[in-house]
């Protein structure tokens, strides 16, 4: 044998010994109990043979039985008794950072060991793994990113993707490669897991893959939708019409009978109407909510707080777990519970929140158990509904709603909103009270509402925008974009990949023969959005990297500027003290975080984020990043070793506005003086408005006839997010013709054009392509 394969027999050995004392410890003893107890257990044997004699295996079980834990686990754990640890290679994917994350932390610890050792993760800009991981935890983003580089995956035995069901973009990516890639790897195991029954769609994109079900043991959940959560809480229908003087009731008992033929849309707003309007009054005086918290964009953050009242006062033991739409809704409910007598008493009632960007520390106390006479209450995303296990849940709250990106490819704009879930999610969501006794589930919405939803949701490939997507799949030299995609489970339409394939041919990454040019080869290995990857790489170029790390942070996480609900106007007019006169969100992100900055050396960050409406930990996070973009630049080699000199114009405003434009072009609206008002308009959309927290809000009149913006979403109208005004010769210099086609000597021939910058006289010799843009945009 070689010696290599030497070196791996000795290890596989280690791996063996250290394996049998800890399965024979008592502690390991206890731990393999329990696992012992879950029902995936019992197909143990099935499990692994079906996986060693076919190529391709589905598995589904409900939530909770064991796939994630445990699958990948009994493959390392039998390839280690039989003495071959050191030579398997598993990766499982996940499509969430953070289940890759806390799902490879338990399995270290049931394994005994540290993080890092057999067991390991790896996700966007972060890890924990060393030289004797034979099984990684990553997102599925990570996996494709890797295939970039290695289109066989060498060296690699099994592949697990992980809650298939969910339909995300890159795990649907991810199952066209492998299916290309396993003719070539006959070896390679490929496990697709699913929660929900939807195996045969599956099983028939992998040629008739078999499919084996972990049958799971749950206890059964009453449901009990919007009409009897009224009447246990105290609020009969009727007093809902009581409350409000505008004549409800009539309508609301229209509805009831209405509701069933009525199309799906129109139940949604007679719905919403309606609960608009009953506002709750004994609860009312204290909330700024008590209305809006019913709008289409918002959850009821009163009857939430009612029913966690009635489930504390009146019911058995157990946690609840409250399913809301996103990280902000939490937040907002969490103060409001804080004020509350009985959900806000300490002694009583434990408040934990579970979304995606919650720290480890927080993230573990919703595993534990509450002390005695204590009840938990967990508020959360729809993170917890599969991929997050709370085993003591007995309650769960469910409003019905889960943010979602839909994507209208015919006027090319991402839309977030707020939106019903699918009857499986709904589904989902009360089968998690079902864990260790019978539970309740309360649904804030009409069981009518519920028949309404759809079956599934939409598979994210048919609902975002593919620019990333488009710009990977060309880097994996696949041939042609529409046909590579054309082999998915369900093919996104046409034209939202020719959007994608357009767009990425304005900003430089693909030639006009759709061939990837070297900016698109580098943009393709930065982990982040085309636009921000291309602001980095000009920022690195134009050597001020300084403010726009920061911007490209900021772009990339949560917004750090916080809008209260009550005091919106406060909150705008601190965001617009860090404008000055640059007529720019972007530049207010980067004298704010500088000055967190400074304050954090005083040791007053907290004062100075309270005081300035901003949010600690989004400058946090943004602190955090930018120490990594700075760390992916240099180990492309886009950057000096010196801080200094690619800092050496970073203090050159005019010239950061420029960088911010060539990042964010074609996101470009013109602003329209006339008379007295000021109004701003797009060449697709026509007339746009700026989000009420944009700095440019604020001003009377803009002294520059261009807004460039990162993002714009349709809500009712189209709105564009953070802004920066430029000029002109902005615009021609760096608004993605000259970096059209961009090749690393184009790159450096740009390099030559900040002296032409300086001395903005010389922009009249493009005059003439100013005249043509103009035209363009004014049409
Ligand atoms: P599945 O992937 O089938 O949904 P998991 O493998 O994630 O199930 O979880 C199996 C079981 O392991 C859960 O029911 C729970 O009892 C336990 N478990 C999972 N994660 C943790 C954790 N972080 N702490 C304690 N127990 C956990
Ligand atoms: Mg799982």
């Amino acid at each position: 044998a070689s010696v290599m394969e030497r070196v791996l027999q000795r290890r596989s050995l280690r791996l063996r010994n250290l394996q049998r004392a800890w399965q024979e410890s008592p502690e390991g003893t206890k731990m393999l109990n329990f696992r012992k107890s879950l029902p995936a257990y019992k197909e143990k044997d099935m499990l692994l043979s079906a996986i060693a004699c076919n190529q391709v295996v589905v598995i589904s079980g409900e939530t909770g039985c064991g796939k994630t834990t445990q699958l990948p686990q009994y493959i390392l754990e039998s390839e280690i008794e039989s003495g071959r640890g050191a030579f398997c290679n598993i990766i499982c994917t996940q499509p969430r950072r953070i289940s890759a994350m806390s799902v490879a932390e338990r399995v270290s610890a049931e394994r005994g060991e540290d993080l890092g050792e057999s067991v390991g993760y790896k996700v966007r800009l972060e890890g924990m793994k060393g030289k004797n991981t034979h099984l990684l935890f990553c997102t599925s983003g990570i996996l494709l990113r890797r295939l970039l580089s290695d289109r066989n995956l060498n060296g690699v035995t099994h592949v697990f993707v992980d809650e298939i069901h969910e339909r995300g973009m890159n795990e649907d990516f991810l199952l066209i490669v492998l299916k290309d890639l396993l003719p070539r790897r006959r070896d390679l195991r490929l496990i697709l897991m699913s929660a929900t029954l939807n195996a045969e769609l599956f099983s028939g994109f992998f040629n008739g893959a078999p499919t084996i079900h972990i049958p799971g043991f749950t206890y059964p959940v009453r449901a009990q939708f919007l009409e009897d959560i009224l009447e246990i809480t105290g609020y009969k229908l009727t007093s809902v019409n009581q409350i409000d003087n505008y004549g409800q009731e009539k309508l609301w008992k229209t509805q009831r009978q209405l509701l069933p033929r009525k199309r799906k849309n129109q139940i949604n707003t007679l719905v919403e109407d309606a609960l608009s309007k009953s506002s709750f009054e004994r609860y009312s005086s204290r909330t700024r909510d008590s209305l809006a918290s019913w709008s289409p964009d918002c959850i009821g953050f009163n009857l939430i707080e009612a029913v966690l009242c009635h489930i504390c006062r009146k019911e058995r033991s157990g946690a609840v777990l409250v399913f809301m739409t996103g990280w902000d809704d939490i937040s907002c409910l969490k103060d409001q519970l804080k004020a509350h007598p009985l959900l806000g008493d300490p002694n009583r009632v434990l408040v934990l929140t579970c979304h995606g960007s919650m720290a480890t520390s927080e993230q573990k106390l919703i595993f534990e158990k509450p002390p005695p006479n204590i009840r938990k209450i967990v508020l959360a995303t729809n993170m917890a509904e599969a991929s997050i296990t709370i085993n003591d849940i007995v309650f769960v709250v469910d409003c019905g709603k889960a943010k979602e990106t839909t994507y209208d490819a015919l006027n090319n704009t991402p839309c977030l909103l707020p939106s019903w879930i699918s009857q499986a999610s709904a589904r989902q969501r009360r089968g998690r009270a079902g864990r260790v006794q019978p539970g309740e589930c309360y649904h804030l919405y009409p069981r009518c509402v519920y028949d309404a939803f759809a079956e599934y949701q939409l598979p994210e490939l048919l609902r975002t925008p593919l620019n990333s997507l488009c710009l990977q799949i060309k880097s994996l030299q696949l041939d042609s974009i529409g046909e590579f995609l054309s082999a998915a489970l369900q093919p996104p339409e046409p034209l939202a990949v020719q959007n994608a394939i357009d767009f990425l041919k304005v900003i430089g990454a693909l030639d006009e023969k759709e061939n990837l040019t070297n900016l698109g080869q580098y943009l393709s290995m930065l982990p982040v959005d085309p636009k921000l990857g291309k602001m980095l790489i000009m920022g690195a170029v134009f050597r001020c990297l300084d403010p726009i790390l920061t911007i490209v942070s900021g772009l990339s996480v949560r917004d750090p500027f916080l809008l209260p609900q009550d005091k919106k106007d406060l909150a705008g007019s601190a965001k617009s003290r860090f404008s000055a006169k640059d007529y720019s969100d972007h530049m207010a992100l980067v004298r704010a975080y500088e000055g967190w900055k400074d304050a954090d050396r005083e040791g007053s960050a907290y004062e100075y984020c309270w005081r300035n409406f901003l949010s600690s930990q989004a400058l946090q996070a943004i602190h955090s990043l930018r120490k990594q973009f700075n760390f992916i630049l240099k180990d492309a080699g886009l950057i000096d070793a010196d801080p200094g000199i690619n800092n050496s114009l970073s203090h050159n405003q005019p010239l950061v506005r420029a960088i911010i434009c060539s990042g964010l072009f074609p996101g470009i609206s013109s602003v329209v003086h006339r008379e007295k008002s000021m109004s701003f308009k797009t060449m697709e959309d026509g007339q746009v408005l700026l989000y009420a927290n944009s700095v440019n809000s604020r001003y009377q009149t803009i002294p520059y006839p261009w807004l460039v913006f990162g993002e714009k979403v349709k809500v009712n109208t189209v709105f564009i997010r953070d802004s920066t005004g430029v000029s002109d010769s902005i615009l021609i210099l760096f608004g993605g013709i000259l970096t059209h086609g961009a090749s690393a000597g184009h790159l450096k021939m740009l390099d030559g054009f900040i002296d032409f910058f300086m001395n903005p006289s010389l922009a009249e010799c493009y005059w003439n392509l100013k005249f043509e843009l103009d035209k363009l945009i004014q049409k």
